[in-house]
């Protein structure tokens, strides 16, 4: 049995209880080295197997997961936050189920939620923006046309850039062509949860001279949006004094 396990964002009391008896219990663990806490390989047991995926390609990684299968041992695929999002996991999905090779999931902390708590942020706030829109600007991976930055800005929700912290100079360029006001509230968190985390509040424009000035270049989210602000929003009607709901009567209803 394979289990895929959201690692969470950094911090390692941030996996989910379930993630971490897995990983107790695993007899090989794949991590993604390249940004899941090491630090976590302390739940495993000492005679567990341990691999890193930074340094293997899907071929590789299959194959070890098809050896403790034959083996009839249990493999934890640790992925770092929510392994839903830029997981590269339904290619591993698909490629256990041509083998017969039976796999779970357990989701995990994803980093934007990290974010949100290290810049202690709504991203939702009434009156401002009621939805937060996950994306990235094209590396080697290709973004469709109809999700451009562009095209995703002009909703004028928060948006969240995975991805993208290596190039934050075009990220503002193409922003504010498509639109974006220049002094929108801007933040960059890096290695949320983690002991050197860094955040800072920008906006567009300071936004490429924010991340070049501490060397930011990833490993960082770069978020968007007047929610940033955290301001002029109005307050919710569900703890309206006024408002009735399902679990309480409103004062003057
Ligand atoms: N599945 C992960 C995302 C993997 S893609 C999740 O749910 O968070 C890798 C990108 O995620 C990084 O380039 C960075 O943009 C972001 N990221 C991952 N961990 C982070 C952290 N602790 N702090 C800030 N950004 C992080």
């Amino acid at each position: 049995m394979v289990h895929f396990v959201g690692a969470g964002p950094g911090a390692e009391d941030l996996i989910t209880i379930r993630g971490m008896k897995l990983l107790e219990e695993a007899d090989v663990i794949i991590y993604a080295g390249s940004l899941v806490n090491k630090a976590l390989l302390k739940y495993a047991k000492e005679d567990c197997e341990i691999h890193d995926s930074s340094k293997l390609d899907l071929n590789e990684v299959l194959e070890i997961m098809k050896r403790a299968h034959r083996e009839m041992r249990d493999v934890v695929r640790l992925h770092t936050g929510d392994p839903s999002i830029y997981g590269a996991i339904r290619e591993q999905m698909d490629l256990l189920n041509r083998e017969n090779i039976p796999f779970d999931l357990t989701p995990g902390v994803s980093s934007f939620c990290a974010a949100a708590a290290v810049l202690q942020m709504e991203y939702t706030l009434p009156g401002i923006s009621q939805s937060v829109i996950i994306t990235r600007m094209e590396g080697r991976t290709p973004v469709p046309e109809k999700e451009s930055v562009e095209a995703l800005s002009s909703h004028g929700s928060t948006m969240v850039f995975f991805l993208s912290a290596g190039d934050t100079k075009a990220l503002a360029e193409r922003l504010k062509k498509a639109g974006v006001r220049k002094n929108m509230p801007c933040a960059v968190v890096y290695k949320a949860s983690w002991d050197d985390e860094e955040k800072y509040i920008c906006t567009l424009d300071t936004l490429a001279e924010t991340t070049l000035e501490h060397g930011i270049k990833s490993q960082a989210l770069i978020i968007v949006g007047e929610a940033v602000s955290q301001s002029g929003y109005e307050l919710s009607k569900l703890y309206s004094p006024d408002f009735s709901t399902g679990f309480r009567k409103g004062k003057n209803t």
